[in-house]
């Protein structure tokens, strides 16, 4: 494939910019759904096979450097699922204005190549106990599951 040239370069920026005005609302953080024992030894979730409780729908995302999770009601999670949505396809058109600013950029200094950064790693929730996320009392009354 040949290094674009400037006009197919703006084609593709127009693509871009066109589909980030395309999205909505965006929510930060990350949904995990689990199910979770809550630790009483004659509950079901302990039994062999354990009916375990949830689905716990949480919303985990980082408030002034602290993580903070509140729980959704599958209702919450149905409604605002495409709001995570549009988040993942932020970043991906982020991604793809980057690498396309990066090829112009070559293009034009008549570089190679540059070599694209790469994004950080995710950060990964460390595995506790066998109790992690048993919910605990609200502290507001949108905290309840369903
Ligand atoms: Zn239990």
């Amino acid at each position: 494939m040949p290094p674009p040239d400037d006009h197919s370069a703006a084609q593709a920026r127009a693509a871009i910019q066109t589909a980030l005005g395309q999205i909505g609302f965006c929510l930060p953080g990350t949904i995990t759904i689990r199910r979770a024992r809550c630790g009483k030894p004659r509950c079901a979730c302990a039994a062999d096979p354990p009916s375990l409780h949830g689905p716990y729908i949480q919303w985990t995302r980082t408030v002034n450097g602290k993580t903070v999770t509140r729980l959704l009601t599958p209702a919450q999670y149905q409604a605002y699922a495409p709001w995570f949505a549009n988040t993942r396809r932020l970043r991906e058109l982020a991604a793809e204005l980057q690498a396309l600013s990066l090829a112009e950029m070559a293009r034009a200094e008549g570089w190679a190549k540059i070599t694209p950064g790469t994004p950080a790693p995710p950060r990964t929730r460390p595995v506790r106990g066998p109790n992690p996320n048993y919910p605990k009392p609200p502290k507001t009354p949108g905290d309840q599951p369903a």
